[in-house]
């Protein structure tokens, strides 16, 4: 049985000395975020996802969700009362409003917790996560009324939430949505449809389920400006909050999937189900996004918890197991054989993901503050630069965070040779649970796309500018400390290569789209490294100065280093061959016709 135990320890260094969190105290919603209170919170929350949440992964892995006759689906056994004292503990309220009952404590702290329900139990974690994402768009657009009906419920956790975007003819592209909502007299609309792949769509964990249905209008626009967002609750909801009769909406069947099987995955009947608008018609899409943006910060959470729950228990296994010798000679003569964790491969795999999940926590921490800056930062022109660097990083730590989160869960369960293959040893389950983060909210070339063709050009390429600013600073502001010169140096490098990507798609992408396309994966993972530079720098500071201030928690701090030393001299130098292929263009990769791929 694998095991886990949350980086409280972790996250509390990044909150509290690489991200100083105290010295937002006199803003809204930080004064009470104490050093005391996010050590608690961070233990107490650690606790709930080590003692309950990860115990109920693999058995809730086998047993998977069961549809019953009538339609209903019961979650793995455990979800249910594990639920019940997940909103008992008032767990999903940390970062939500107070005036809706939520305890309105910064989103940093929300998005620490969250990582470690997702490491414990992604499948339990999506319940709530997905609630957490329905709430974001009701607050920013629905009414005032829907508001205070929706969402003290939901942010409580009563009633869950889902996001209903895919048809079966209709991913990527949401223009395709055939779902229609003719309006009715009463002001509401009947909804009509099949939606396929709906996460949490039916389940026995809440009283009600709020449904966001993207539907489309019988006059809208065939197209993605034709696209309007409903609110379709299970069970309909009475002016004073009463659940009462249920809503033309059921589970027709669930999906049987590789990963994430503790979470169910429905095809949705609407059947002229009463719907109500949120916000204007056809802008639905613009408010779905607003729930995606933040799910997509939550799946690049996904990527870093399974990678991490990976990297402990490969770190733990290549410490028991023993193989082969030491190449330096024995370093356990006593012993037949010596631990797996003297070869410098399994080094390599373990230091690899070491680097990848410090570096990446402190991204989306930082990303967590970001959030919050962008609304309560005093100037104009800070909460200006905190939406930049959101919207901008928002696609790399979804995109470059779960395809690392993946290849970093797969060097861990090669680390268990023969074992990891095997179902009961856990590992091969963190593969495929982290799998699917790579696919959903947008599949990560889409993300790629995101950030090359919207993010970077908008406002003239203000975020990425300001990006390589920060960067450069903090390596101008490096060198200078003798332990992180070489980082400094290194990362410098790595945003030189950015830079020069950056001007590379400006010069050719406009020529030629499909040179955008073609080099945008590259762009993203490119973007991505830098951004981890820029937080291992970072880290690397907070450790220095830990050290001169004579900590005693010495091997902490020097491991920071040493973890800093190997980023650089690991991770940096791919930058400069991905930039290589990027500038290689889109012409030999699209040369071929279609005949050329036929397989027969
Ligand atoms: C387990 C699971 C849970 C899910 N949960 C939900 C949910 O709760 N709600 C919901 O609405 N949906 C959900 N989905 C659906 C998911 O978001 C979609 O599967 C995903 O967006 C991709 O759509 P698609 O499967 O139709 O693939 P397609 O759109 O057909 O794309 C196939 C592949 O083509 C590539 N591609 C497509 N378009 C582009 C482009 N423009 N640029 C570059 N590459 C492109 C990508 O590599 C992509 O992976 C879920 C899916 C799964 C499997």
């Amino acid at each position: 049985m694998p095991t886990y135990k949350a980086p409280a320890r972790d996250a509390r260094f990044i909150i509290n000395e690489v991200l100083d969190l105290a010295s937002y105290g006199n803003l809204p919603g930080f004064a009470d975020a104490t050093a005391d209170l996010v050590e608690t919170v961070l233990d107490e929350a650690g606790k709930f996802a080590a003692e309950v949440l990860a115990p109920l992964n693999l058995p809730g892995d086998q047993q998977g969700c069961t549809r019953h006759p009538d339609g209903s689906v019961t979650a793995p056994e455990g979800f249910k009362a594990a639920y019940a004292q997940f909103t008992e503990s008032g767990w999903g309220t940390l970062s939500q409003p107070a005036a809706l009952g939520g305890q309105g404590l910064p989103h940093v702290l929300g998005f620490a917790v969250e990582e470690f329900l997702c490491a414990a139990n992604q499948s339990f974690a999506m319940y709530p996560g997905l609630t957490s994402g329905a709430v974001s768009a009701i607050l920013a657009k629905g009414s005032p009324e829907q508001q205070a009906l929706y969402l003290p419920k939901m942010i409580a956790g009563t009633w869950t939430g889902t996001m209903n975007l895919t048809e079966p003819q209709c991913g990527t592209d949401l223009g395709l949505i055939r779902t229609r909502a003719v309006p009715q007299a009463d002001g509401s609309y009947a909804i009509t449809g099949t939606k396929i792949f709906i996460s949490a769509g039916e389940h026995d964990l809440s009283e009600n389920i709020i449904h966001l249905v993207l539907a489309k209008t019988p006059d809208a626009p065939d197209s993605t400006k034709g696209i309007s967002l409903f609110i379709v609750p299970k069970f309909m909801v009475g002016a004073d909050g009463a659940v009462g009769a249920r809503n033309a909406v059921s589970c027709g069947a669930i999906e049987h999937k590789m990963g994430i099987h503790g979470n169910v995955t429905c095809v949705m009947n609407y059947d002229e189900a009463t719907g109500y608008l949120v916000g204007e018609e056809n802008k639905g899409l613009a408010a779905m996004f607003i729930m995606m943006n933040a799910a997509r910060l939550g799946v690049g959470l996904q990527g870093l918890a399974q990678a991490e729950v990976a990297y402990q228990n490969g770190a733990n296994y290549a410490q028991d197991r023993r193989q082969g010798r030491a190449l330096t000679g024995p370093a356990e003569p006593s012993e037949k054989a010596d631990p797996l964790f003297v070869h410098p491969d399994v080094r390599r795999m373990l230091m690899d993901a070491k680097a990848f999940t410090e570096g990446t926590r402190a991204l989306a921490l930082w990303c967590g503050l970001l959030v919050d800056l962008a609304h309560v930062a005093p100037t104009e022109e800070e909460r200006q630069a905190a939406d930049d660097l959101i919207g901008l990083l928002t696609p790399v730590i979804k995109g470059y965070g779960t395809d690392k989160g993946y290849d970093v869960a797969t060097n861990m369960q090669q680390i268990w040779g023969g074992h990891g293959y095997i179902a009961e040893n856990g590992m091969e389950q963190f593969v495929r649970d982290a799998r699917i983060a790579m696919i959903y909210e947008g599949a990560n070339g889409v993300q790629a796309m995101d950030l090359v063709g919207r993010k970077l050009p908008a406002h003239m390429g203000r975020a990425i500018q300001l990006f390589f600013a920060e960067v450069d600073r903090e390596c101008a502001e490096a060198a200078g400390e003798p332990r992180l010169a070489d980082l400094a140096e290194r990362v410098g490098k790595a945003n030189s290569e950015l830079k020069a990507a950056t001007m590379w798609l400006m010069q050719n992408a406009m020529a030629n789209p499909e040179n955008a396309g073609a080099g945008a994966h590259h762009y993203m993972h490119i973007t991505g490294i830098v951004a981890l530079g820029l937080m291992w720098l970072r880290m690397g500071k907070a450790a220095a100065k830990a050290l001169s201030a004579g900590t005693t928690d010495t091997a902490f701090y020097e491991a920071k280093l040493v973890t800093s030393r190997y980023f650089g001299e690991r991770y940096t130098p791919d930058a400069g061959a991905l930039r290589r292929k990027l500038e290689a263009g889109s012409a030999t990769m699209m040369e071929l016709p279609a005949e050329a791929f036929a397989t027969a």
